[in-house]
């Protein structure tokens, strides 16, 4: 049967074969050349958060889009594999890393049918020979899209009290690394690595495609 499937998916990409989703180059679904073109990330709020580019670069936006909107596996892996360089550079020396995507509230998930943090962070793992945990960090309350809070206070007040984490002797004394598409202020991935290291971990750090 997965056989049947990948043979139908070789035909598929004969018949329809895949374009740059930002250039339109026949080939990647991102090509090498699109990739090299896109503004690097601003400086972070925090030292333990890196990032791949800059949101505000059009053609990063485009991607960062594309991965909310369509839950294709093969864009994912390219920016696993962009990670994973990066991941190289900055974190080398953190031994054994436990893989964590951030989790969306129910009702995204019902809109949307996916995780696109989960999306990124399945080939990621797949790099570093492990699986990524869903049953440790969980979304314990609806909150409004970070977008839409209009100050530091408000966005700290939305998200505070946010997740909370079960199953904590799979983190206990070990490094996390949470996964997200975006983050802008770090809120988000502040409150999760708050309540992770109060959990038991040894150390929590982030990565992000775009700040
Ligand atoms: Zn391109």
């Amino acid at each position: 049967m997965i056989f049947a499937m990948k043979l139908l998916n070789v035909f598929l990409n004969f018949l329809f074969p895949t374009k740059c989703i930002v250039c339109n180059a026949e080939g990647p679904d991102l090509c090498a050349k699109c990739l090299a073109s896109f503004e690097g990330p601003k400086p972070s709020n925090y030292d333990w958060i890196v990032s791949l580019w800059n949101y505000r670069d059009p053609n990063v936006e485009r991607v960062m889009r594309h991965i909310k909107n369509v839950p294709n596996k093969r864009i994912a892996k390219i920016l696993a594999d962009n990670m994973t360089a990066l991941l190289r550079q900055g974190f080398a020396g953190h031994g054994k890393l436990v893989i964590i995507p951030i989790p969306i509230g129910r009702a995204r998930m019902r809109e949307r049918g996916y995780n696109q943090s989960l999306l990124l962070a399945r080939p990621l793992a797949t790099i570093t020979h492990q699986k990524p945990l869903t049953n440790i960090l969980i979304k314990s309350k609806q909150t409004k899209k970070q977008g839409t809070a209009k100050n530091k206070q408000e966005r700290i007040h939305n998200i505070s009290g946010s997740f909370k984490v079960q199953h904590t002797h799979l983190i206990r004394n070990k490094t996390v690394l949470l996964v997200d598409d975006i983050t802008t202020t770090g809120t988000t991935l502040y409150e999760a690595r708050k309540i992770l290291l109060e959990s038991g971990a040894y150390d929590v750090v982030a990565i992000t495609i775009a700040n």
